[in-house]
C-alpha cells in the first residue's frame, strides 16, 4: 500500500465490505471489549468451530510489486488440538463468531529465562555492573537463593504475560549450576505443569556459571537425564578459559542423551569467531546435531567484515545451525539480512523481561518482528509480511509467491486472532492480540 491515505480507505473498504458480506458491522471498541470466546459457547470438549475468520489468500500486485495482501473469511474447525477443516465462510452457521479478526500462527518466544526473573515481584532496576559476565556470576551466587524461593509463581506470571502478547510456546533456558543445582529446573517444571493445557515449552539446561569455571558438570549430567531438550552454554573462552574442552563436553552430552544444543555466545573478539567455527566443525562431524544446534546472540557476527559474514552464514546454513537473536540495536547490529539470504534459521525471544540483566522485555515477539522491520528497512507490504516469521518461528500464512500455506487441515491448532487486516499491518502496527488458542484450547 502506497500512501497512508490509501491504506486507511482501502483497509476499511476491505474490512467493511467483508464484514457486511458476513452480516456484521465493524465497531472496534466493542470488539475490543467483548471476549470472543464465552466458555458457554464451547460445548463439546476438544471441539471448536469458528466462523468469520480472516485468512490471507494471496498478494495483489502492481507493476510487479506486492501492493496489498488479499484476505477472505473462512470457517475453521478444530478437534483434538488440530485444525481439521478450513472451509468457505458460513456467516449464518452456529460456529463461534471470530468477527472478521485475522488468524495468524501463535507466536513463539525462542529465547527466554522463565526460571530467573523479578517479574511478578518487586520492581528492581539493573545495578551498576563490574567484571563482565564473571561479575554477574558472582552477583547471581548471592541473589539466586532468594530468587528461587518464589520462582514457580514468577514463572507462571511471566507465562501469562507472554500469552497476553500472543505467545503460546517458549524455549526457556534454565540455570543449572552449583548455586541453584537442579532447583531452578524443578521450580520451572512445576510452573509448566500448572500451565501445560495452555502453554508449551522446551528447556535448555543452561550452565550460566560456566561448565568448568564453577563445577556444573555433575548437575548438567543429571539434568540431561531429566525432561530437557537442549544442552546450553555460555562464552566458553571467557568463562571457562577453553573453547574446545567446553564445546566438546557440550557436544558429547547432547549426543549421549539425544538433545539439541543452544549456546549463549556474547564474545565479540577472535575467541567468538573461533567458537563459531569450532561448533560448525563439531556439528559437521556429528550430523545428528544438524537442525537442532543453535547459537544465541552470537554477537561476533556483527563484528565481522561483509565477506566473512557471508562465509560464516553459508557455513552455518550448511551445518544447519540456527541463530537466536534478540535483535539488538545501538552499537551492535546483527547481519540478519545476510543470515536470511543464506537460509540460516533465525529465531528470536525476549531473553529478559525484568531481571538483574535487563528490564526492557515487553513479552512480545511481534514487537521484535516490528523492530527487525524498522532496523533493516523491511517496510514494503511484502517485506513486512515476511517479517512475521520472526514472531512465529518461521511459519507464514502465505509463501513468497502468495500461495496459502497455513493453516491447513492437520496443522496444530495454535493461533492468534488479531485486530489487523493482514500480516504486514500486524507487524508494522504491533496490532492487538484478541485471542490465543493453544493445541485447540482457548487461552483467552
Ligand atoms: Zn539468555
Amino acid at each position: 500500500m502506497k500512501t497512508s491515505g490509501n491504506t486507511i480507505s482501502r483497509k476499511d473498504f476491505i474490512r467493511n465490505s467483508a464484514l457486511a458480506a458476513a452480516g456484521l458491522t465493524l465497531i472496534p471498541n466493542i470488539m475490543a471489549a467483548s471476549p470472543l470466546f464465552d466458555p458457554k459457547n464451547i460445548s463439546e470438549k476438544g471441539k471448536l468451530s469458528l466462523k468469520n475468520v480472516r485468512l490471507e489468500t494471496g498478494f495483489e500486485y502492481e507493476e510487479g510489486e506486492v501492493i496489498a495482501t488479499k484476505t477472505d473469511l473462512f470457517n475453521i474447525e478444530i478437534e483434538n488440538g488440530k485444525i481439521i477443516k478450513v472451509s468457505p465462510n458460513q456467516p449464518n452457521g452456529k460456529a463461534i463468531d471470530a468477527k472478521g479478526l485475522l488468524m495468524l500462527p501463535a507466536f513463539k518466544d525462542m529465547h527466554i529465562h522463565l526460571d530467573k526473573t523479578f517479574y511478578g515481584d518487586k520492581w528492581q532496576a539493573v545495578r551498576k555492573r563490574t567484571g563482565g559476565v564473571k561479575g554477574m556470576i558472582e552477583l547471581e551466587q548471592k541473589i539466586l537463593p532468594e530468587m528461587l524461593k518464589n520462582s514457580t509463581f514468577k514463572a507462571e506470571k511471566m507465562i501469562e504475560l507472554l500469552q497476553s502478547k500472543g505467545t503460546s510456546f517458549a524455549r526457556s533456558h534454565v540455570n543449572i549450576e552449583p548455586t541453584s543445582k537442579l532447583q531452578s529446573l524443578k521450580n520451572l517444571q512445576k510452573a509448566l505443569e500448572n500451565k501445560k493445557k495452555n502453554f508449551g515449552a522446551e528447556l535448555v539446561a543452561f550452565p550460566q556459571h560456566g561448565v568448568f569455571y564453577t563445577d556444573s558438570v555433575p548437575y548438567l549430567k543429571e539434568a540431561a537425564q531429566m525432561d530437557i531438550d537442549f544442552i546450553g552454554g555460555v562464552d566458553p573462552f571467557n568463562i571457562d578459559g577453553a573453547i574446545e574442552k567446553t564445546v566438546d563436553f557440550t557436544v558429547q552430552l547432547a549426543l549421549d542423551h539425544k538433545k539439541g544444543i543452544d549456546i549463549h555466545l556474547h564474545e565479540t573478539g577472535e575467541s567468538g569467531l573461533q567458537t563459531v567455527e569450532y561448533l560448525i566443525k563439531k556439528v559437521n562431524e556429528n550430523p545428528s546435531l544438524k537442525g537442532k544446534t543453535y547459537l544465541s546472540h552470537c554477537f561476533i557476527l556483527a563484528k565481522l567484515d561483509k565477506a566473512k559474514q557471508e562465509e560464516i552464514a553459508e557455513k552455518l546454513a550448511q551445518a544447519q545451525i540456527g541463530i537466536v537473536s534478540t535483535i539488538p540495536f545501538g552499537s551492535l547490529i546483527m547481519p540478519i539480512p545476510t543470515l536470511y539470504k543464506h537460509n540460516v534459521t533465525v529465531l528470536t525471544g525476549n531473553d529478559s523481561i525484568v531481571d538483574h540483566w535487563n528490564t526492557f522485555g515487553t513479552g512480545s515477539v511481534l514487537q521484535k518482528a516490528n523492530l527487525m522491520a524498522q532496523l533493516y528497512g523491511y517496510s514494503t507490504e511484502f517485506l513486512l509480511s515476511r517479517s512475521l516469521k520472526l514472531a512465529t518461528a518461521n511459519i507464514l500464512p502465505l509463501d513468497d509467491k502468495g500461495n496459502l500455506q497455513w493453516p491447513k487441515a492437520g496443522d496444530q491448532a495454535d493461533f492468534v486472532l488479531m485486530n489487523a487486516s493482514c500480516s504486514a499491518e500486524a507487524v508494522s502496527r504491533v496490532s492487538d492480540v484478541k485471542s490465543l488458542v493453544y493445541q485447540g484450547n482457548v487461552v483467552y
